[in-house]
């Protein structure tokens, strides 16, 4: 997120994803089995004395970290996915803590299991918001380091996108190959990241278990790049959707209230593929965006940003 709003109600309109079936025939036309969405112990939470910040392990490859609540209320996950020859973390964080030396550890672990062997870093970010790149200038002067700009132009360039933001991007880590799919609408230069080896979906601020801001004045960006994914989705298997905060209780629907420093039974980080559909059913139904509350995400209107 990034917007500091009052809290408001909404109408609510629990809608239960049909994910089974969904999942299964999806399986049978891609020939795939289903993999079980990667299982993570409870994050912090801002509940007890917690560490600035956590890791978990996806696989050897693949790390999630986590930002404490109490170092800045919007809590976001980072990503670090390593390939033979480079490695890409996807955001910076929000501020009020040092990130890097959490990047660097994992890090010098992996080449410690890999002979010692250079791994360019890759800075880049889900979108262009604060709460994703605060953390930048930490890796300004870090050696072997590329950062890659925040805006739609500097994303497009450094992924050979040419044809923003309708054209899906390419970019190979070293035997691990990303997709990049542009999806401009809560902010201009948002993108998610599927990772064709574990199939995962890094779906930013667009899609997550909390409220998802649209700006009035981008609903059919928003709309366009809900249909884009969509489409997307119908042809690459996905796992799960990892996404860049978790703003919801377990109940179905509920959210914590704004700035909340602490999220006491949260909802869990994956959001399983079938919320694809059901973000691009809701968003494409509605003549206009109202607030709109679904078991694993709200739909989140709002004033346009001031330029
Ligand atoms: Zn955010
Ligand atoms: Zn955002």
């Amino acid at each position: 997120m990034s917007l500091s709003l009052p809290s408001r109600t909404g109408r609510r309109s629990l809608t239960r994803p049909r994910s089974i079936a969904r999942v299964l025939v999806a399986c049978l036309l891609l020939g795939a089995a289903p993999a079980a969405a990667p299982r993570f112990v409870p994050w912090i939470d801002g509940t007890a004395d917690e560490p600035e910040t956590q890791v978990q392990r996806i696989d050897p490859d693949t790390y999630v970290i986590r930002q404490s609540v109490r170092t800045n209320f919007e809590a976001p996950f980072l990503y670090l996915l390593f390939g033979r020859d480079r490695a890409l973390l996807i955001d910076t964080g929000a501020g009020g803590l040092r990130v890097r030396p959490t990047v660097d550890r994992l890090i010098a672990t992996w080449r410690g299991a890999h002979a010692d062997r250079p791994v360019r870093l890759i800075v880049a970010h889900s979108h262009g918001h604060g709460d994703h790149h605060a953390g930048d200038a930490e890796f300004a002067d870090r050696p072997d380091t590329r950062l890659v700009g925040l805006s739609p132009g500097a994303v497009a360039a450094f992924f050979g996108l040419r044809d923003w933001p309708e054209q899906v991007g390419r970019y190979d880590l070293g035997g691990r190959v990303l997709r990049i799919v542009p999806t401009p609408g809560h902010e201009p230069a948002h993108i998610m990241v599927y990772d064709e080896r574990t199939r995962l979906l890094f779906s930013g601020d667009m899609l997550y278990p909390g409220r998802l801001y649209v700006p009035r004045d981008q609903t059919a960006v928003f709309r366009a790049s809900a249909d884009r994914l969509a489409r997307f989705a119908r042809q690459h298997p996905v796992r799960a959707l990892l996404g860049a905060h978790v703003e919801m209780t377990r109940t179905p629907g509920e959210d914590y209230a704004m700035h909340a420093p602490a999220h006491p039974d949260e909802h869990g980080l994956a959001l399983p593929p079938a919320a694809i559909a059901e973000l691009d059913r809701a968003v494409t139904a509605a003549l206009s965006l109202e607030i709109d509350r679904h078991a694993d995400f709200i739909v989140y209107p709002v004033a346009p940003r001031a330029p």
